[in-house]
């Protein structure tokens, strides 16, 4: 997969040289190009990206024309065609099913702002999609952009030592929209006496999975109630949620 990045900073992005993003890019499943628009810029005595804003108000504005030649250089780099995105506060808000629809595209090409922002002609007329990775306000996009960028990684093919590692984990489709189950390894009593749930340890599959399904959903229901509020359950998920509760309640 072709991730093309509009940076001021592209030296931030050796984060992604590290872990399975880095070993991703080792075996080639993606390649990462950079596009400064410093390198851009036509008036190159004042070789600044950004001005003040019109109308006034704290802070720079990143310009126009070296984000969209920056922009432009991406796109016409290969003749893949890429989706472009600008990665903002303002955006939709990623979740796990949108980065799977991205770790389908050949080609994304990622907007990194700066300051108080991009020129809101380039948002309209050069990106084809907003996103954000949360309600804060980071500095830059870059951080959001390695966000997204793992996140895809993850789910390209190959990228998992264990291709199944990504299939149960939260907000997955075979948890159906619900939070991972709990996790336990060696030893099976630790350091502060606690053990192990004995039902991992027995052997018995069926009883595993109903365990682990029924600590996703409770752990959902105490955790990210909002998860289930357009989830039916099914009969076999309402009885287990109410023996977690039941459970709980004991505890
Ligand atoms: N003035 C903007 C606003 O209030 O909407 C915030 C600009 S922010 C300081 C600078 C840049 O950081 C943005 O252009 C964007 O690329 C990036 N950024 C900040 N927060 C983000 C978020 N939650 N998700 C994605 N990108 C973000």
């Amino acid at each position: 997969m072709q991730f093309d990045i509009i940076t001021l900073f592209p030296e931030m992005f050796s984060a992604l040289n590290y872990g399975i993003v880095g070993r991703a890019k080792k075996q080639d499943l993606l390649s990462l190009r950079f596009w400064n628009p410093r390198d851009f810029v036509q008036d190159k005595q004042q070789g600044r990206v950004d001005d003040r804003p019109y109308g006034g108000g704290p802070g720079m504005v990143m310009q126009v024309q070296p984000l969209r030649d920056a922009i432009n250089k991406a796109k016409q780099a290969d003749d893949t065609a890429a989706k472009i995105i600008y990665l903002s506060p303002q955006g939709r808000l990623i979740k796990q099913a949108d980065i799977q629809r991205f770790a389908e595209q050949p080609k994304i090409i990622l907007i990194a702002g700066r300051y108080e922002g991009i020129d809101e002609r380039v948002i309209s007329n050069d990106i084809d999609e907003e996103w954000s990775i949360g309600d804060y306000i980071l500095s830059g996009g870059e951080l959001a952009a390695m966000v997204m960028i793992d996140a895809i990684v993850r789910l390209l093919p190959g990228a998992l030592g264990d291709p199944t590692s990504a299939i149960n984990e939260s907000f997955s489709d075979s948890l159906d929209g619900l939070l991972d189950y709990p996790h336990y390894t060696r030893p099976v009593i630790d350091s502060n006496g606690q053990a192990v749930p004995e039902v991992l340890i027995n052997g018995d599959h069926e009883a595993i999975r109903r365990w682990r399904l029924m600590q996703s959903l409770g752990r959902t229901y105490l955790k990210r109630p909002d998860l289930l509020t357009n989830r039916s359950l099914n009969p076999e998920e309402a009885v287990l949620l109410q023996k977690f509760l039941e459970c709980s309640k004991e505890k």
